[in-house]
């Protein structure tokens, strides 16, 4: 029963001995199941930034559980239920749900306090059945459909009405606007009639970006923000939308409208370790910027439902894009994760939601 498991905590970059395939692990499939069991098997599943955060010693706290060593890691993931004795998940059912990385898991179906305690963190039940009408495939349900889609459309929906200018036009921007979340909330934005400037590291990244929508779209390694703000938001960055943060946050306060929005949705600048140096934070005063971080089960509560009944219809239909890059096999992990940070997905020029999908 192959799975990832945390091998060595990083120094920095994570590296291929991070994490490591065991194949060592058996498990009987023709085994009889106790009343309420059920055995699973992964479909697809997810790598997302937040894990590098997970990859710490265990006594440091965060609101999501360091990864213990030599486990398997787990995060967001879609299964097929293969074998049931619950009446709550039938053969053949498929389920989305925060998953160990491990091919076939054998559990009990959740219990109502299990889903009781994940509804007050992620708003739904432990493992949500799709019944997918829209015919998505089903690592759509892990990035667009999933945990990185909720995270730009609610946090958009929840903080960037900007006081005092709804309804008017303004300027939105959006950095690693090509990922997941940052490709939703550029939509999200040009919906709501915004200009936005979006930034990425790559002449395929930043082609996406305007192909979605995006306004103006810079390279970050290449091109001089402070320039382009100056030029392209001459009245300031009404809602400024963080993936990134680190050292170029500077500029963009530099260039926040007062009384804008920050919504600081991740800074993946520092997850790695690297430190910021940031010197005006003092901005945020001085322009009294309203500046929300959160987290996406935060809001899980108040637009779940909304979610699931508007955008996977809006991704079937094509009127949301997105974009993925697929590896075969969960023994692709540990170098898929180093392509993820790096910014490398599909192992060069890459573009699109990491998904692992598993035969
Ligand atoms: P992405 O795919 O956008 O993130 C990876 C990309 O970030 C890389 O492809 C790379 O693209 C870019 N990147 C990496 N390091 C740097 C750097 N130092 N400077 C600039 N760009 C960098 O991931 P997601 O869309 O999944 O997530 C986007 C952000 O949202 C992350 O910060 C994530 O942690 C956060 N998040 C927050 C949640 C919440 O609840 N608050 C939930 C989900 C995500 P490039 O080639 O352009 O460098």
């Amino acid at each position: 029963n192959p799975s990832i498991i945390f091998n060595e905590l990083p120094k920095g970059e994570p590296t291929l001995e991070t994490l490591k395939i065991d194949e060592s692990a058996q498990i009987d499939l023709e085994e009889e199941l106790k009343e309420n069991e059920i055995i699973l098997k992964l479909v697809c599943v997810s790598l997302d930034p937040y894990m590098r955060g997970r990859m710490r010693e265990e006594h440091i706290k965060s609101y999501s559980p360091a990864f213990p060593l030599n486990k398997p890691i787990g995060g967001h993931g879609v299964a097929k239920v293969i074998k049931s004795k619950s009446s709550r998940y039938e053969e053949g059912v498929h389920i989305y749900g925060v998953l160990p990385y491990t091919t076939y898991i054998r559990r009990m179906a959740p219990t109502e306090q299990e889903d009781a305690q994940n509804a007050k963190f992620f708003g739904g039940p432990a493992l949500k059945i799709l019944k997918n009408e829209e015919n998505l495939s089903w690592s759509t349900y892990i990035g667009a459909a999933g945990m990185p889609g909720k995270t730009a459309y609610m946090a958009w929906k929840e903080y960037s009405p900007v006081q005092g200018h709804i309804g008017q036009a303004k300027v939105a921007y959006i950095s690693a606007g090509s990922g997941p979340v940052g490709s939703l909330a550029i939509q999200m934005a040009k919906k709501d009639g915004y200009k936005v400037i979006a930034s990425a590291g790559s002449d395929k990244k930043i082609q996406f970006c305007k192909d979605i929508g995006a306004d103006v779209v810079f390279n970050y390694k290449t091109d001089n923000p402070d320039e382009i703000f100056a030029k392209e938001a001459p009245e300031g960055i009404d809602v400024n939308w963080v993936n990134v943060g680190g050292k170029a946050f500077e500029t963009e306060l530099a260039h926040s409208a007062s009384h804008g929005r920050v919504i600081v949705c991740g800074w993946i600048s520092a997850y790695n370790g690297k430190s910021d140096g940031i010197t005006n934070l003092f901005q945020i005063v001085a322009k009294r910027l309203h500046v929300n971080g959160f987290i996406v089960g935060d809001l899980e509560p108040k637009y779940g439902s909304e979610f699931y009944s508007t955008v996977p219809k809006a991704l079937a239909s094509g009127e949301v894009k997105f974009s993925e890059v697929k590896y075969d096999g969960l023994d692709k992990i540990p170098q898929a994760f180093i392509d993820l940070l790096a910014g490398k997905q599909g192992g060069g020029d890459g573009l699109g939601k990491v998904v692992i999908e598993i035969k």
